[in-house]
């Protein structure tokens, strides 16, 4: 199959959807490979390494013009042109909130398969997973660092010293982010405790961490409890399909330490703290009663070269089988059929039908 690699142009993207060791993966099974010239230096790949790998280099419209087109982020209006009835696009959507989109996939009948509904019959989102990662684990390097004094923060240092006490992380939500996010903490030296729903869980938190963190219900009472004892509070909490929900609201924020930190990694689908909203990394934090707020909404888009490497790990398989049975493919993985939304000018995915209003 003829695979096109174009580079992303949406605001900030310096991500790129496959390493020259992908490339070199597909070549090798007998593909060819066109990558935009340029599309991995936001990533530090220089393109004659994908050369070197076997690809062709060439223009936007050469890679466009392939069979297949692996991106990461959804088309921008300015790439809507190059959607077409034969192609199959492999790539981050997010079409239930993105109408214009959604409307022009469907008129052009691009086959779209979304990285973010592929999904394993356990319930699990692969090609979500490496990103949730990248954000827990940056979440504390975020939080450690406005945690000091020069930036705002109240002066502390999360692994204290001996003899001084450690600060303390509140993580709500133990999923990936949660756990990825407890991980970095502890191996800062920092206090921490984790609050789940999840009795099971937090039973696997517990066993894992060797007892090493604390573990608690997430229950208003919980939550008020810890805050003032709080030097760093991580969001990390999601309920599929719905917006998160407020876990600590603006009412509680007076209980919290002046200078201490929240960094809501759940920003992304409203966040789960009440005062939180999206902010960029050229001005990540604003304050809201004394406590610095951090909503970075692509939180992995600051270390573009380790999150390229995290997301085509996890998408090399699905595109290599796309790229051996095109969309036949679909019929013999039920994990990557979950992830198609459009067919043949069809809305094929449930979720978003409904999003949009929509028939599927
Ligand atoms: P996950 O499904 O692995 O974990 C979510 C956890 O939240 C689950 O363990 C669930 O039991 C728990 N939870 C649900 N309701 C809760 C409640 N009331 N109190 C405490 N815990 C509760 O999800 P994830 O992959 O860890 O993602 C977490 C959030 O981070 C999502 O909103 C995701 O979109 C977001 N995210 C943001 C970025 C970013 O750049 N800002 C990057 C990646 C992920």
């Amino acid at each position: 199959m003829r695979i096109g690699l174009p580079k992303e142009i949406k605001v900030k993207e310096n991500r790129v959807a496959l390493t020259p060791g992908g490339v070199g993966t597909l070549v090798r099974r007998g593909h060819q490979v066109t990558v935009e010239r340029g599309a991995g230096l936001g990533s530090g790949i220089a393109d004659h390494e994908y050369e070197q790998a076997g690809a062709t280099l060439g223009s936007a419209a050469d890679a466009w013009a392939a069979e297949m087109v692996v991106k990461v982020k959804e088309p921008v209006a300015s790439e809507y042109g190059y959607l077409r009835p034969d192609l199959l696009l492999f790539t981050y959507l997010h079409l239930a909130a993105d109408r214009p989109l959604t409307d022009a996939l469907m008129q052009s009948g691009t086959a779209a398969v979304a990285y973010e509904t592929v999904q394993l019959p356990d319930g699990s989102l692969p090609l979500l997973m490496p990103m949730s990662e990248v954000a827990g684990r940056l979440s504390v390097q975020a939080g450690a660092y406005h945690l000091q004094k020069p930036v705002g923060g109240r002066g502390v240092l999360l692994g204290g010293v001996p003899g001084v006490q450690a600060g303390h992380v509140v993580i709500v939500g133990g999923g990936v982010v949660g756990t990825n996010a407890a991980k970095m903490a502890m191996g800062l030296g920092a206090k921490v405790t984790v609050l789940d729903v999840s009795h099971r869980r937090l039973t696997y938190l517990d066993d894992v961490f060797f007892g090493k963190l604390t573990t608690m219900m997430s229950s208003e009472a919980n939550i008020r409890a810890l805050l003032p004892e709080t030097d760093l509070l991580i969001g990390a909490v999601l309920i599929p399909g719905a917006k998160a929900p407020h876990l600590v609201t603006r009412d509680m924020l007076p209980l919290m330490q002046e200078g201490s930190v929240i960094v809501d990694v759940a920003v992304d689908q409203g966040g789960c703290v009440e005062t939180i909203h999206p902010t960029t990394h050229d001005d990540p934090t604003y304050l809201v009663d004394g406590v610095i707020h951090y909503g970075v909404a692509n939180m992995p888009g600051a270390v573009p070269r380790t999150s390229t490497f995290a997301l085509t790990n996890q998408t090399l398989p699905y595109a290599l089988l796309l790229a051996d049975h095109g969309l036949n493919a679909l019929h013999r993985n039920p994990a990557l059929l979950r992830g198609l939304n459009t067919l043949r000018g069809q809305l094929t995915y449930a979720g978003v039908a409904d999003a949009l209003e929509l028939p599927s």
